[in-house]
């Protein structure tokens, strides 16, 4: 219930708003207690509206996906502020257009007296719900990045590729991984064949590569600090990345056959599309070896990735062996580089096909990617259920949107 404080505050904003037009005064609208919006949209609203401009606009195209009563609060308020906005009511008696218009004037006692008639607001009918049915049928091509989606968050999948509902702008943590991956791609096109007698010319050669993708990304970084920090970040990892590199070279001389490798791949009829970061092709043995830059958090050990594999939470390294096995590669090695971390060594996680992972998992992971993009194809999911483990929400870019989300781990133990 708002103080007649907060009412006089209030009204004051929506004077200064219909003098100046200024949207700033609308956004503080709003957020309002008066506003007859729940805090949460209201912020959230005028958020979006803040990079986007014209709140009314957004609220209208319901750019946010809200429960039923939120929408209509939302809509709500968007008639009211038309209303009291194309008032030509003088500034007292506009104070009470505002006030009946957003039914507080029972929280301010001293109005002077305007013409309550004016202040009328029509209300429509609630038009009836539609009748649910599934989510059209998935017609693009799949990958094992919207699989993870899938089984990390059904309704996270819906959110970014049935409805790409909210745009996600990105993050400095995106930035950082898409400019190490240029960086590396660039690198290993100097040095296909890592070698120690080009120590020096491969640590400089992969400076050069790191401050020049990381200025080609420059607009990812929201300030000029973040963006020299995570240029440090990346230049000393990158130093552990060649440390790692020559002693691989020593125990196990390899080439780099391609970067950024497209990698395709039919799956009963659905077409699976992907990148590998690196493929390697073992000297000795002639085997050829997946690599897949890691700039984020990822599994510590093998056991850790092949468990993931075999619980379906994770089909990347599957897919890429099962897209480069088609193409007719003897695939023997599937390698994440973890390179988050610029204080630790880069200790890579190994998978050696038939030994740390086996054939079995490769094609059970391979038979569960035809049943889930089979289920996806279908148009038949009526509902997508929101995840029961709170950390998945924790990046996710449709916090704001999604209903029934589980309640943080804090809020859990608090309660
Ligand atoms: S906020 Fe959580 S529950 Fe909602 S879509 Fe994102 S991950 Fe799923």
């Amino acid at each position: 219930m708002p103080e007649a404080a907060q009412v006089r505050s209030f009204i004051d904003d929506a004077v200064r708003w219909r003098k100046t037009g200024d949207e700033a005064f609308l956004l503080r609208l709003i957020r309002s207690s008066c506003s007859g919006v729940p805090h949460d949209v209201g912020a959230a609203y005028a958020t979006l509206a803040g990079r986007t401009g014209d709140l009314l606009d957004a609220i209208d195209r319901g750019r946010l996906a809200l429960p039923t009563p939120e929408r209509d609060s939302a809509l709500l308020f968007v008639r009211r502020a038309r209303f009291v906005r194309e008032s030509s009511a003088e500034e007292d008696a506009f104070r009470f257009v505002v006030a009946e218009a957003f039914a507080v004037e029972e929280f301010v006692k001293e109005f002077p007296q305007g013409d309550k008639a004016a202040v009328e607001v029509e209300l429509t009918e609630p038009v009836e719900p539609e009748e649910a049915v599934g989510v059209p049928r998935w017609q693009k091509h799949f990958s094992a990045s919207a699989l993870n989606a899938y089984t990390e968050c059904a309704r996270k999948w819906f959110y970014r590729y049935a409805c790409a509902a909210v745009e996600d702008p990105g993050s400095s943590a995106s930035a950082y991984g898409t400019a190490f991956h240029l960086a590396l791609e660039d690198f290993h096109g100097d040095f296909p064949r890592p070698r120690g007698a080009d120590r020096l010319a491969m640590r400089k050669r992969v400076r050069e590569c790191v401050t020049w993708a990381f200025e080609r990304n420059r607009d990812g970084f929201e300030t000029r600090v973040e963006f020299e920090l995570q240029v440090r970040r990346a230049q000393r990892t990158a130093q552990r990345y060649v440390d790692w590199l020559l002693v691989q070279e020593l125990e196990a001389p390899f080439e780099v056959l391609g970067r950024e490798v497209s990698a395709e791949l039919d799956l009963d009829g659905r077409a699976f599309v992907g990148f590998i970061d690196r493929l390697d092709r073992d000297e000795r043995t002639g085997n050829v070896g997946v690599v897949d830059y890691k700039t984020g958090s990822i599994a510590t050990s093998a056991a850790e990735y092949c468990e993931k594999v075999r619980r379906f939470r994770d089909f990347q390294l599957p897919f890429y062996y099962w897209a480069r096995t088609a193409a007719g590669d003897r695939v023997s090695r599937l390698v994440l580089i973890p390179l988050k971390d610029a204080l630790l060594d880069v200790r890579p996680v190994v998978l050696e096909v038939g030994k740390t992972i086996n054939l079995d998992d490769l094609e059970r992971s391979r038979e569960k990617m035809i049943e889930l993009s089979t289920l996806l194809a279908s148009g038949e999911i009526r509902h997508f259920e929101t995840t029961k483990n709170a950390s998945a929400c924790t990046y996710c870019a449709y916090q704001t949107a999604c209903a029934n989300k589980p309640p943080a781990e804090a809020q859990r133990f608090g309660s």
